[in-house]
C-alpha cells in the first residue's frame, strides 16, 4: 500500500528529470531542483555521497567513514519533489526515453548522467588484478584493513625480508591523491608506528611514491612541486619519478629501469577515467572515456541527455579546449550551471554556455604542510595547510550540514587519540580468492 507522499509524488504534474549519480555533480542538481516545477528521481548504486577528496582520510584511519558519507535518503528527507532509488544503471534508451536499471526501466524526459570516474589502469591488468584503488568508502577501508593487517603480520614475522615486504607501501601516481596518501602514510610511521607497535623496527617500514613524469603534482605550478617534493622528502617518503610500473603480482612490483620492489599493497592513484554505459555510443569518446557534451553540457544529436562532472568531455570552454579536470569544482559548477539552465527553458528562455571558474589548486602533505596555487600565486607551509584544512572543513560542514561534525572532524584529524585503527572487515587479497569468486 503506497504512502501517502509517494502518491503525492507520483501525481506531480511535472517533468520527470532522472538524475544518475548522486556524487558531487548530480547531488548539486538534486538539491538545485528541490521545490522546482520538477519530479526529480535520483538514482545511485550506492545510498549515501562521498566526499572523495578526503578518503585517503579514511584509508590511514584519520577520519570513520561516517565523516565523510551522508545517506541520500537524509539529503532528500525535506524534498517532496526528489525520491531516490539504490539501483544501478546500465544503459540508455534515447529513443524511448527509458534508462534500464537494476530496478527495471524507468522512463524520463530530462536525464542528468552524473556518473563520474573509475581508476585506469592503462591496460596494465597486473596492477588491474593486485593494485589496491581508493575511489569509494569500501575501498579505502580496504587500504585501512590492509595497512593494519600488514603491520600485525610484520610484529609477528622474524624474518627480516619478510618483514620488509609486510611494511614496503608503493603508491603509484604522484598527482594529489597519490601525495596525500604517501603523506598520510609517513605520518602514520613517526607517530602511530613508534607508540602503538613498539616492538616493531619502525624504521622498517617504507613508503615509496612511483610517477612516470619527471615532477610530482605535475598538473601544479613548478614551485608547488618543489615545496611538495621538498616536504614529502622531509617525511621520509621515498619519490621514483621517470619510472614506471611494468608489472608485479601479489609480492612485488616490476619497474621500467629494470628494479623490482618486493612489496604486499601497491595502491594504484595514476589516473581515472569517466564512467560510462551503453546507449549513447555517439557521444563516447572512447580515448577520453568520456561523454561530449557541448557548452550546456547537452549531448548533441540526442535530446534532452545532459551530462556532467568527471564523465562529460566538454572542449569548446575557450580556457579548456582539451576539457575540463576531473575534480569536484567542475563537477559541482556544471551541476549548478545545468540547473539554473532547466529552469530557464521550463520558463521558455534559451541555455547559457558553461565557463568553468577555476579557483585553485591544493594537496596536503602531512599534518603540517601543505602546497596551494592560486591564480600566478603559489605558496607552501602551515599557512597553506590551514587553508586547505578551512576550505576542506567548510565544505564538509556543508554537505552534512551539521557543526558536530565540525568538531569531531577536527579532534580526529588533529590528534592521533581517535579508535578507529580497527580491522573490522579483514582485507581479502583477490589472489587468496579462489577464480570463481573473484568472477
Ligand atoms: C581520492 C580522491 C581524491 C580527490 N581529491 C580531490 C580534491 O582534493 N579536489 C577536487 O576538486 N577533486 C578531488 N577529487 C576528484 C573529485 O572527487 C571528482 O572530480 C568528483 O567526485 C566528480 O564528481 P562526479 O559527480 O562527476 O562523480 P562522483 O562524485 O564520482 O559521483 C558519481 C556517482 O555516480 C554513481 N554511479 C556511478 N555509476 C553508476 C551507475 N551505473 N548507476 C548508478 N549510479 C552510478 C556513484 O555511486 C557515485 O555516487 C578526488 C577524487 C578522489 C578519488
Amino acid at each position: 500500500m503506497p504512502s501517502q507522499a509517494k502518491l503525492e509524488y507520483d501525481k506531480l504534474p511535472y517533468p520527470t528529470v532522472i538524475v544518475v549519480g548522486g556524487g558531487f555533480a548530480g547531488l548539486e542538481v538534486v538539491q538545485g531542483l528541490a521545490n522546482k516545477p520538477f519530479k526529480v528521481l535520483l538514482l545511485d548504486k550506492q545510498n549515501h555521497h562521498c566526499f572523495q577528496p578526503l578518503l585517503y582520510q579514511v584509508a590511514t584511519a584519520s577520519l570513520g567513514a561516517d565523516s565523510i558519507a551522508h545517506p541520500f535518503r537524509r539529503t532528500i528527507g525535506p524534498m517532496p519533489n526528489v525520491a531516490f532509488r539504490m539501483a544501478e544503471v546500465h544503459g540508455v534508451d534515447p529513443e524511448r526515453k527509458v534508462v534500464f536499471s537494476t530496478i527495471g526501466e524507468l522512463h524520463y524526459d530530462i536525464l542528468v548522467l552524473a556518473l563520474g570516474s573509475t581508476t585506469n589502469f592503462f591496460g596494465n591488468t597486473a596492477m588491474e588484478h593486485h593494485a589496491m584503488q581508493m575511489k569509494s568508502i569500501s575501498q579505502a577501508l580496504d587500504i585501512r584493513s590492509d595497512f593494519l593487517q600488514e603491520f600485525e603480520a610484520a610484529i609477528a614475522l622474524n624474518e627480516e625480508s619478510a618483514v620488509r615486504r609486510c611494511l614496503n607501501f608503493v603508491i603509484v601516481g604522484a598527482g594529489p591523491t597519490g601525495v596525500e596518501l604517501a603523506g598520510a602514510l609517513a605520518e602514520i610511521k613517526r607517530s602511530v608506528l613508534r607508540q602503538e607497535y613498539r616492538e616493531m623496527e619502525s624504521e622498517l617500514m617504507r613508503i615509496v611514491l612511483i610517477d612516470s613524469n619527471e615532477r610530482v603534482l605535475k598538473n601544479f605550478s613548478e614551485k608547488a612541486s618543489a615545496n611538495a617534493q621538498r616536504y614529502l622528502a622531509e617525511l621520509g617518503v621515498e619519490v621514483r619519478l621517470e619510472v614506471r610500473v611494468m608489472g608485479g603480482d601479489d609480492e612485488r612490483i616490476h619497474l621500467s629501469d629494470g628494479s623490482q620492489l618486493e612489496t604486499n599493497t601497491v595502491i594504484w592513484a595514476a589516473g581515472v577515467k569517466g564512467v560510462t554505459i551503453p546507449g549513447l555510443g555517439p557521444a563516447l569518446n572512447e580515448r577520453a572515456s568520456r561523454y561530449a557534451v557541448d557548452r550546456t553540457n547537452a549531448v548533441v544529436g540526442i535530446p534532452d541527455v545532459h551530462i556532467i562532472g568527471d564523465c562529460a568531455l566538454m572542449t569548446e570552454d575557450p580556457e579548456w579546449l582539451r576539457g575540463h579536470p576531473q575534480v569536484a569544482t567542475v563537477a559541482i559548477q556544471q551541476g549548478r550551471h545545468l540547473v539554473s539552465n532547466l529552469i530557464r527553458r521550463a520558463s521558455g528562455k534559451p541555455s547559457l554556455p558553461f565557463t568553468y571558474v577555476h579557483k585553485g589548486s591544493m594537496a596536503v602533505i602531512g599534518r603540517r604542510k601543505a602546497v596551494v596555487d592560486i591564480g600566478q600565486r603559489s605558496f607552501g607551509g602551515t599557512f597553506a595547510w590551514l587553508l586547505w584544512m578551512f576550505v576542506h572543513v567548510i565544505q564538509l560542514v556543508s554537505f552534512r550540514n551539521r557543526i558536530m561534525v565540525l568538531v569531531n572532524w577536527a579532534w580526529k584529524y588533529l590528534s592521533w587519540k581517535n579508535t578507529i585503527r580497527l580491522i573490522i572487515r579483514p582485507y581479502v587479497r583477490k589472489t587468496s580468492i579462489a577464480p570463481a569468486e573473484v568472477a
